[in-house]
C-alpha cells in the first residue's frame, strides 16, 4: 500500500513543506507546478515508503486539525508606539514588537523576506535585527519555507526561543513537522486572504518594470497611500511605479480569487478558531467600532489564542501606544477571512492557461472570463431543437477541453428581430454559456476585441440564400485577419450550392482565410472543392462528440413526466401519411404516442392536438428528456435521429427531403444503417411488421467511437495550432480565384 504524500490530492496541498522537511530518505523535493506554486515531488526510486511524509501532512486528518484550532481568548485593537516602524509595517506593527521581544530574549525569528532580486518570497530564520527589517511588511506572494522547519527544530532543541510567523497553513505545517510540543516555540499566524502564485507575481513585476532593475516592491506602501493595499515598485534608476488600491491589478487577481493557490478556496483556517498562539491582521474599518482607534497609519487586529499568546502580548504592551480590547465581531465584520475562505474565481484556470504565453495583465481578462478563446458562430439560438443542441454540444466540448467559449449573437442584415421563439433558446443557452450582447450588422467586428478566435459551428450555415439574411457572417467576414478561424462540421444542408460566379469568388476568398475547415456531409466536401476550390474533411456532427452526461444533466431539468412507456414522434413536417403513421405505430407497438412538432410549428386545432397527443412549448431540456425516456422513436429530423442514436433507441427515421436528404444519407451511410432510412414517398406503403429494421448498436457504436476519436483529435489539433497571420493577398487571391475571375 502506498503510504506516501501522493495520497493527498493537489487541490488540498498547501505547499507547507512538512512532508519535504520530514522525509528521512530525502526523496521529496519542493518544485513549482505549471501555475507557479510549490508542490512536493516524490522520487520513487529513493522513497522507502515509511509513511512519515503522509503522517506529517496536516491535510491527512482534517477533523483532527480542525479540533486542534483554538478559540481566541481575547481580541485587541493595537498600534506600536514607534511610528517609524508602523509606517514600514502593514498594519499596526505588532509583528515587529513581538519579534523584537523574542530577539531580546536571545531568540530567533522566522518570517518572510523577498529574495535579493525580488523575484521570490521565502522564509528565513534569523536572530539579527537587519533580517527583522526585511521580514517587516506583507508580501502578497506565497513564500517558500525551504529548510526553515528543520533549522527551527535544531534551534529549539538548543533551548533558544523561536518565533515563527507566517500564513496559518505554514504554522500548521511547522507544528505537524515538529510533532512534539516545545515550550520555547511561539507562533504567529496572520489573517490570510490567500497565497498567490510566484509565476503570476514574476510576470506582473516584469510587465510593469519593462526591463528596469527593481530596488523594492511594496504591497503596503503607507508613505504614499496611508493604511491601504497599494503596490509601489521602485527601480535602481530612480523611477517608480505606483498603483493605489483601486488601480492595483495585483489586488484584482488576488482579492477576486484568480491567482490564489487552489487549496485557498477551501482553507480550514479562514475562520475564528486559530492555529497560532497569536493571530495578527488588519483591523479594517476599526473607526466604525471606535473612532479613537484609527489615525490612518494602520491598526492591528490581535487575537490572543492561548497562554503563550497572552505571555507574548503582555511583554510587548510597553511598546504599544494603543491596546484596546475589542469585540471579535467588530473585526470580523470587515475582514472576510475571519469568516470564510476566498472563493476561487470560475475563470482561474483560464488565467493560468494563458499566463505563460500572454502574461499577467492580459491573462487577468481570461481569469475574469471577460475574454474568450473562441466566439461560437452559427444558429445556436435558432427555433430548432437540433440546431441549438449542436452548439450546446460544441460549447461543452470546448469547455471540457478547457477553452472558454462565448456565443456570438447574430444580427439580421436588415436589422429586424429574429422570431420571438428564439428567446427561450437564448435563455437555455445562457444557463450554460456566456452570450455576447446584441450588435447591429456593421458592429460585428467589435467581437474581435474579446475573442481570440472564432469557431463556426455545425448545422446549415453555408446555404446560398442566407447571404440576403445574414450577409457573410457565416463565412466569418467580420473576423480579423489575426484571429484563428475554424469551421467544425459545418453543414451546407443541400446537395448543391447555386450562386453567381462573383459570389463564389467572395466565398472562396473568405474560406481561404480559415485555419481549418471540416464539413458535416460528404456532399459538402465535394461542393467546397468544386465550387470554392477548398479542401475540407468530413467530420461527425458535434452532438455525437459531447459527453452524454451533459445531455443527462440538462434532461434532468425537464418537468415532463410520463407514467407509461411511450413512442416518441419528433416530426418536423406533419403530413397526412405521418399522421396515419402515428396511429399505425401506436397499434403495432401497443404504446401510446407522444408527439413533438417543429419548434416553430404550433398546432392551433385542439382536436388534432388531442388526437395525436401533441406536446406544446417543449423546452430544449424537455426535448432531450423525451428522447431519453422513450421506448421507441419515429422522426423525420436529422437531429431527432442523432439523439435517438446517442440514447441507443430503436427507431424509424424518415429521410426528410424538404429539409435536405443529404444529411440523413451521409450519416446513415457512415453508420451502415441505410436500410433503416425510409424515403418520404415510401411512407404510404410502410408496414412496421414487414419493413422495420432493428438497429444493431454494437456496430453503430464502434463506428461512432472511431469517428469521435478522429473528430476530437482534429478539433484539438486545429484549436491548439498556431494561427498563421502571415496570410498575404496572394494567398487569398490564389490561382483558383484568378482563374474563375477571368470567366466573369
Ligand atoms: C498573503 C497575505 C494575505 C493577508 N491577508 C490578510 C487579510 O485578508 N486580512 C487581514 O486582516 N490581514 C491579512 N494579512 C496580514 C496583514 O497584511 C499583516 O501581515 C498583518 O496584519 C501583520 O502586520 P503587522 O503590521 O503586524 O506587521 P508586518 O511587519 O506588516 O507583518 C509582517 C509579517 O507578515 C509575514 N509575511 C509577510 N509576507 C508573508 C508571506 N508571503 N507569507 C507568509 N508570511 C508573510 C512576515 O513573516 C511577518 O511576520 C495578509 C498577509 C499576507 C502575507
Amino acid at each position: 500500500m502506498n503510504k506516501t504524500i501522493k495520497n493527498i490530492p493537489e487541490e488540498k496541498c498547501t505547499g507547507c513543506a512538512a512532508c519535504y522537511s520530514s522525509c528521512p530518505a530525502n526523496a521529496i523535493t519542493m518544485k513549482y507546478n505549471s501555475e507557479g506554486f510549490l508542490f512536493p515531488f516524490l522520487d520513487d526510486s529513493m522513497c522507502i515508503n515509511c509513511g512519515i511524509c503522509l503522517k506529517r501532512c496536516p491535510e491527512k486528518e482534517v477533523d483532527k486539525l480542525l479540533e486542534s484550532l483554538q478559540e481566541p481568548i481575547n481580541c485587541k485593537a493595537a498600534m506600536v508606539s514607534d511610528d517609524a516602524i508602523r509606517l514600514k509595517s502593514s498594519s499596526g506593527g505588532l509583528f515587529s514588537a513581538i519579534s523584537e521581544y523574542i530577539i531580546s530574549q536571545n531568540g530567533y525569528v522566522c518570517g518572510a523576506v523577498y529574495s535579493d532580486d525580488y523575484r521570490t518570497v521565502m522564509h528565513v530564520l534569523s536572530n539579527n535585527e537587519h533580517d527583522l527589517i526585511r521580514m517587516r511588511g506583507s508580501k502578497y506572494v506565497q513564500s517558500s519555507v525551504g529548510d526553515c522547519y528543520i533549522e527551527i527544530e535544531r534551534v529549539l532543541k538548543n533551548g533558544n526561543k523561536v518565533l515563527f510567523s507566517g500564513c496559518p497553513c505554514q504554522v500548521s505545517g511547522l507544528k505537524s513537522f515538529l510533532h512534539d510540543e516545545y515550550e520555547n516555540l511561539y507562533t504567529v499566524d496572520i489573517v490570510c486572504h490567500g497565497a498567490n502564485s510566484v509565476f503570476a507575481y514574476q510576470s506582473y513585476i516584469d510587465e510593469i518594470a519593462k526591463g528596469r532593475q527593481i530596488e523594492s516592491v511594496n504591497f503596503r506602501d503607507k508613505s504614499l497611500h496611508g493604511w491601504s493595499t497599494p503596490v509601489t515598485i521602485r527601480y535602481t534608476d530612480g523611477t517608480m511605479d505606483d498603483y493605489p488600491y483601486h488601480l492595483s491589478k495585483w489586488n484584482d487577481g488576488f482579492l477576486n480569487g484568480i491567482i490564489n493557490r487552489k487549496c485557498c478556496a477551501t482553507c480550514h483556517y479562514a475562520q475564528k478558531r486559530r492555529v497560532g498562539d497569536i493571530t495578527l491582521g488588519d483591523f479594517w474599518q476599526v473607526q466604525k467600532w471606535d473612532e479613537s482607534c484609527n489615525d490612518g497609519g494602520g491598526t492591528s487586529l490581535v487575537l490572543i489564542n492561548n497562554s503563550k499568546g497572552l505571555y507574548l502580548y503582555e511583554h510587548i504592551v510597553p511598546l504599544l501606544k494603543l491596546s484596546k480590547e475589542a469585540p471579535f465581531e467588530a473585526a470580523a465584520k470587515y475582514n472576510g477571512q475571519l469568516n470564510r475562505p476566498q472563493k476561487m474565481a470560475p475563470g482561474r484556470k483560464y488565467f493560468f492557461k494563458h499566463l505563460s504565453s500572454k502574461g499577467y495583465h492580459n491573462s487577468l481578462w481570461y481569469g475574469h472570463e471577460w475574454r474568450y478563446d473562441f466566439g461560437l458562430v452559427g444558429w445556436w439560438f435558432a427555433s430548432n431543437y437540433g440546431s441549438v443542441l449542436t452548439y450546446f454540444a460544441l460549447g461543452k466540448i470546448l469547455l471540457d477541453m478547457d477553452y472558454l467559449p462565448i456565443l456570438i449573437r447574430i444580427p439580421k442584415k436588415d436589422g429586424t428581430p429574429w422570431e420571438k421563439i428564439t428567446e427561450k433558446n437564448i435563455e437555455f443557452m445562457a444557463k450554460h454559456f456566456y452570450i455576447s450582447k446584441e450588435r447591429t450588422f456593421d458592429k460585428m467586428a467589435e467581437t474581435n476585441v474579446f475573442c481570440d478566435g472564432f469557431l463556426l459551428g455545425s448545422d446549415q450555415l453555408w446555404v446560398d440564400w442566407y447571404k440576403d439574411l445574414v450577409g457573410h457572417i457565416f463565412y466569418l467576414a467580420f473576423a480579423d485577419e489575426k484571429k484563428k478561424k475554424i469551421a467544425y462540421a459545418t453543414s451546407l444542408g443541400r446537395s448543391d450550392f447555386q450562386t453567381t460566379d462573383r459570389e463564389k469568388i467572395t466565398i472562396s476568398m473568405l474560406l481561404r482565410r480559415f485555419d481549418a475547415i471540416s464539413v458535416r456531409e460528404t456532399s459538402g466536401v465535394n461542393i467546397c472543392k468544386e465550387r470554392f476550390g477548398i479542401d475540407t474533411l468530413r467530420m461527425l456532427d458535434p452532438v455525437f462528440l459531447c459527453k452524454k452526461s451533459h445531455y443527462d444533466k440538462a434532461a434532468d431539468e425537464s418537468n415532463l413526466i410520463f407514467d407509461e412507456p411511450y413512442v416518441f414522434f419528433y416530426i418536423l413536417d406533419l403530413t397526412e401519411e405521418k399522421k396515419k403513421m402515428v396511429h399505425a405505430i401506436e397499434k403495432a407497438l401497443m404504446l401510446k404516442a407522444v408527439v413533438l412538432l417543429d419548434m416553430r410549428f404550433e398546432i392551433i386545432d385542439d382536436a388534432i392536438r388531442e388526437e395525436l397527443n401533441i406536446i406544446s412549448n417543449a423546452t430544449i431540456e424537455d426535448f432531450i428528456s423525451l428522447i431519453r425516456n422513450s421506448a421507441f422513436i419515429v422522426t423525420d429530423s436529422h437531429h431527432g435521429a442523432c439523439f435517438g442514436l446517442i440514447y441507443e433507441k430503436q427507431m424509424i427515421t424518415i429521410c426528410n427531403d424538404r429539409r435536405g436528404a443529404t444529411r440523413f444519407e451521409s450519416l446513415f451511410q457512415l453508420l451502415k444503417l441505410e436500410k433503416c432510412l425510409i424515403k418520404e414517398n415510401q411512407l404510404e406503403q410502410y408496414d412496421y411488421q414487414r419493413d422495420y429494421q432493428n438497429i444493431d448498436y454494437s456496430e453503430v457504436n464502434n463506428i461512432l467511437e472511431n469517428e469521435k476519436v478522429k473528430a476530437l483529435s482534429w478539433l484539438k489539433e486545429k484549436t491548439i495550432a498556431k494561427h498563421d497571420t502571415s496570410l498575404t493577398e496572394e494567398d487569398v487571391f490564389s490561382d483558383y480565384v484568378w482563374e474563375n475571375e477571368k470567366r466573369i
